[in-house]
């Protein structure tokens, strides 16, 4: 075994997912989750050498508990001597971040400041980084940000059309999220495609149940659906995406809302969950579709038309489109889905293939439409192997 792994640590509100990742060969020696943190009955789940196994946590064991049993299986798997670096993702990353670095004192610092922007990521992403710094203190620690992949949008693209004072003063600009994921899927499409890197116009669709779009430029982020946090934009699991904000004054004003009732509202409440009051899971809305349900049928057709309106709209920043890429828990396996989002594109010059698409799923990577240029492709995505081929590179450079 070399010494070419890395530790790559994912770290929620209330569950921590971790894999370790053999740089060499882009492998996954092991990965799991730690779900149910800081409630009733937290548990680990991992997988090493193709058997599944379960660690049960006590009741309201939270991450640094969930950390120091990772640690544990680490070392007793024997895998903490082939260890060059532990990466982190690290949901906002603000103005400061426009690629991985290494956490320092200051880097710290900056991540802490950022988590007015995200309350409920970056303190959770930061217990993560606190709790392996002291577990792993001789091994250097990056920050990958799901923000620093769309630090590239001009200001057309970024910014709102509020008082700019609102920007200068305290930061409220579109950033975007998911970059780690449209960094690498439009970066596999650009090899599998032969598209010329410099002269390329993509759009990326990572749909699970956070979804968004990104507009991909010559290999750069122009334009993405996702802004100030993870609400703006499409119809997600249980996010509204875009609302007319004159929603939330008439919430407050005629049915008394409070702020946090609001924001439960629309990013708990909404999306396929709010419009189907089923499920926010897409495979729970596809059955019951199929099975005459109105209303999922509805959040379907919601979804996907909103979904076409977003793909074709940054046909404009993008002067024209090459390829479409799906990608996330949804766009790498809902041949419905994809086939109602290309069928409203024809437009653009985009033929579904039914047999391309129907092979297309689980893991299976490919192009989906008929004509070579615009194509829509399906690429799982990796973000764990980006988390940890940056790390690896910035661990080589000390
Ligand atoms: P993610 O957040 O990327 O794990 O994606 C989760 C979403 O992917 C959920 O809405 C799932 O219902 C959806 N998903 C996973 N597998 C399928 C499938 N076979 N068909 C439709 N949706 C799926």
């Amino acid at each position: 075994m070399s010494s070419s792994h890395v530790l790559v640590l994912n770290c929620g509100s209330s569950s921590l997912k971790f894999a370790i990742i053999d740089v060499q060969s882009g492998s996954e020696v092991l990965s799991g989750l730690a779900e149910c943190l800081a409630e009733q009955q937290p548990l680990i789940k991992y997988k090493y050498d193709g058997t599944k196994q379960t660690i049960t946590l006590n009741h309201g064991d939270a991450h640094q508990v969930a950390i120091a049993q990772l640690v544990e299986l680490v070392k007793k798997l024997g895998l903490d001597k082939h260890l060059i670096a532990i990466g982190h993702r690290v949901v906002h990353g603000g103005e400061h971040f426009t690629h991985s670095v290494l956490i320092t004192k200051g880097v710290l610092n900056a991540i802490k400041q950022t988590s007015t922007l995200a309350p409920l990521h970056n303190p959770a992403n930061l217990l993560g980084i606190e709790a392996a710094q002291a577990a792993f203190s001789s091994l250097p620690q990056v920050a990958v940000f799901d923000t620093a992949f769309h630090q590239t949008m001009p200001p057309q693209a970024f910014l709102y059309a509020l008082p700019y004072s609102l920007y200068k003063e305290h930061g409220i600009r579109r950033y975007g999220f998911h970059g780690t994921s449209h960094y690498y899927v439009s970066t596999q499409a650009h090899k599998v495609l032969a598209l010329d890197q410099q002269n390329s116009r993509i759009v990326s669709a990572h749909l699970g149940n956070g979804c968004s779009v990104a507009a991909i430029k010559n290999g750069q982020s122009v334009d993405t659906s996702m802004g100030l946090t993870p609400l703006e934009g499409l119809v997600m699991g249980t996010r509204s995406g875009d609302i007319d904000p004159g929603i939330f004054t008439f919430l407050v004003n005629q049915l008394k809302y409070s702020p946090t009732q609001i924001d439960l509202l629309l990013n708990k409440q909404s999306g396929l969950q709010g419009i189907s009051e089923l499920s926010n899971d897409c495979r729970t809305i596809e059955e019951a579709a199929a099975n005459g349900h109105e209303q999922a049928q509805l959040a379907l057709d919601i979804f996907c038309y909103r979904l076409a309106k977003q793909i074709a709209a940054f046909a404009v920043p993008l002067g024209g489109l090459d390829a479409l890429i799906f990608t996330g828990g949804i766009g790498e396996n809902s041949n419905t889905i994809r086939a109602k989002v290309v069928s409203g594109l024809s437009f653009l010059g985009l033929q579904l293939d039914d047999d391309k698409n129907l092979a297309a799923r689980f893991g299976q990577q490919g192009v989906i439409t008929t004509s070579s240029k615009p194509c829509a492709i399906v690429i799982p995505t990796n973000e764990e192997l980006v988390i940890a081929t940056d790390s690896a590179a910035i661990a080589q450079e000390l």
